[in-house]
């Protein structure tokens, strides 16, 4: 089972969430904040668990006739977004009305969820099946962030 990584928004130092995923079991953390052990900083993580927001996603994904092109759209969106109120009018969006369930209800949580999307696009794009394993996915969005912190 791969380790899920965050990377420190303070810092940018990679480090372990600390978090097994275990077969079948979803992790919660607590108040969606988790400790760098590097600066101390309280991090932000995507909401509720991180394993139903990944699965929600590959599974709306999987409703779409394109989800590639779906899931770049949203990255697209997102990435403009910056307040609350870009949020809700996403929100309302006919493409991304689905995805209402899935979407950051804050701010400060936008970042974390344009790392998940980037991630399942890097998927979509090496295989066209939406079939993703979440191990899979945590190998993939560990990289994700690997990279992005050595290209800084
Ligand atoms: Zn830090």
């Amino acid at each position: 089972m791969p380790l899920l990584m965050l990377q420190c928004e303070k810092c940018d130092r990679i480090f372990s969430s600390g978090i097994m995923m275990e077969p079948g079991a979803s992790a919660t953390f607590v108040n969606n904040k988790t400790q760098c052990p590097f600066c101390h900083s309280m991090e932000n993580i995507p909401d509720g668990t991180f394993r139903a927001t990944v699965e929600g996603f590959i599974n709306v994904l999987g409703q779409t006739d394109d989800p590639l092109k779906i899931a770049t759209e949203l990255f697209e969106a997102l990435q403009k977004a910056k307040t609350l109120e870009d949020i809700s009018n996403l929100k309302k969006l006919e493409n991304f009305s689905k995805f209402k369930k899935w979407l950051p209800d804050s701010p400060e949580k936008i970042a974390a969820y344009i790392v998940i999307i980037s991630t399942l696009i890097q998927l979509l794009t090496k295989s066209s099946s939406v079939q993703i394993d979440y191990n899979t996915f945590v190998n993939q969005y560990n990289q994700a962030i690997n990279i992005e912190v050595n290209n800084k």
